[in-house]
């Protein structure tokens, strides 16, 4: 018998959370647990922060809703002034979930390519092992496990490399690694002529990879093929965005300026399903001088209380000067994370950046994904939360706190997960049956 709600899963059957506090998390039994992944790498600014809660309070009891097709409102129109002002960007299109963000970069990429009379580029190319979202041009542009649930109609958009150091970084000198992959996209992007609208790339690699960076330089490279190809460069950054990796976005630090970028989970930050799509002037300017009109919306999309929550959540970061604590943190988490990998064989990479981590597990020949599923039920045994990345390439767990996790939540974090270690290395111990 299964339950009237479906799951993933159809026969498990999780706690069932209660409440939830800074990096905490309560079920029904009473158990506390420690949201060490924050959620799907969503919660950067913690649970039930009061200023964030009253904010939705405040904005419930005005008005939750009218449709942007008639009205705007204040909350919006601030959200998007924030979000242009914080990344240089022109302007934010405000959406429901990353996939709709992604959904939306790929439109607003095939509208400046029509607006500019180049109606023949709507060919998109994206990571082999990137995750872009699950809807369906957005699952299209993925190289995740999930892509099976559609693999008769998706596009083959994933085609360019990505940056796996683990297993494909070899002998050669990261330069070497970077500009071996740099020639393979040049040549997928040549192959494409005139046709390509935008290449789709993670910054930082998440669901699938968990936590994996490119070597140095192959982003800026891959910047510079897309303009010479007359295409766009979209960033999906709804993973490695609003401070998740050390900067608002991660591409910043890559000196990388992309056309596009989608962003989501921290920007509402688990209270509200609020995303964005940020465009340049260069974008912007093609729509605005072209049609002025954009072909798309969701019917929640920009309304006034999710926009409310991500306004208050961006305060909450602006204020409590969320993401240079969380930079601060994530060098302690790292570390630690560093000393456990010494002490447990069973670990075989730390890696990741800001507070984007993950550790790779020796799988020890279990089939992709068992060893990362047993190893994140251990660790909820013993209070903790970790998201396994399961997108049938890698063993990673990924460890993402809220960016806000005190030095004393750290310590209970990596004592945690000590112990799951400890258990794992056990488990492993056990004869196997036959
Ligand atoms: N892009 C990336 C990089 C993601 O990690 C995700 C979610 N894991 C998405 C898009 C899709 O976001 P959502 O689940 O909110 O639709």
């Amino acid at each position: 018998m299964t339950r009237p709600l479906i799951q993933n899963v159809l026969a498990a059957q999780p706690p069932e959370v209660v409440r939830a506090e800074g990096v905490w998390l309560w079920d029904a039994e009473g158990n506390r647990y420690l949201d060490g992944c924050s959620g799907a790498v969503v919660s950067a600014i913690g649970h039930s922060h009061p200023h964030v809660v009253r904010a939705i309070a405040a904005q419930a009891a005005r008005v939750t809703y009218a449709h942007r097709g008639a009205f705007t409102n204040a909350a919006a129109e601030e959200v998007a002034a924030r979000l242009c002002e914080l990344t240089g960007f022109a302007g934010a299109w405000l959406v429901g979930s990353g996939s709709e963000a992604v959904e939306a970069a790929m439109q607003f990429a095939l509208q400046y390519h029509q607006e500019r009379g180049e109606s023949e580029r709507t060919v998109f190319l994206s990571a082999r092992k990137g995750y872009h979202g699950n809807t369906l041009g957005a699952l299209s542009a993925s190289g995740h496990a999930r892509r099976a649930a559609v693999s008769g109609i998706a596009l083959e958009i994933p085609a360019l490399p990505t940056g796996d150091a683990l297993r494909d970084h070899g002998d050669r000198t990261e330069e070497e690694y970077a500009q071996a992959m740099l020639d393979e996209a040049r040549a997928v992007i040549a192959a494409q002529e005139d046709r390509l609208a935008a290449v789709l790339i993670e910054p930082v690699g998440g669901a699938t990879l968990g936590a994996s960076t490119h070597p140095a330089g192959y982003l800026a490279g891959l910047t510079e093929l897309c303009r010479e190809a007359g295409a766009l460069f979209i960033a999906d950054e709804v993973l490695s965005g609003m401070g998740r990796t050390g900067t608002v976005l991660a591409c910043e630090q890559e000196s990388v300026a992309p056309d596009i970028v989608a962003m989501g989970k921290g920007l509402g930050s688990g209270y509200a399903p609020v995303a964005a799509t940020l465009v340049s002037q260069k974008v912007l300017t093609a729509i605005a001088e072209g049609t002025g009109v954009v072909l798309g919306g969701h019917t929640y999309a920009g309304n006034p209380l999710t926009a409310a929550t991500a306004l208050a959540v961006l305060e909450v970061l602006a204020e409590e000067n969320v993401i240079e604590r969380g930079r601060e943190a994530a060098v302690m988490v790292r570390d630690a994370l560093e000393a456990l990998a010494r002490e447990h064989p069973l670990i075989l990479e730390v890696r990741g950046r800001g507070m984007l981590l993950a550790l790779e597990l020796d799988a020890e020949g279990r089939a992709q994904g068992d060893a990362v599923r047993e190893f994140a039920s251990i660790c909820m045994k013993h209070g903790l939360i970790l998201y396994p990345a399961t997108g049938g390439f890698v063993d990673a767990v990924i460890v993402s706190p809220p960016l806000t996790i005190t030095s004393v939540e750290i310590a209970q974090l990596v004592q945690m997960l000590g112990s799951a270690l400890i258990e794992l290395a056990g488990a492993r111990e056990e004869p196997q049956p036959a």
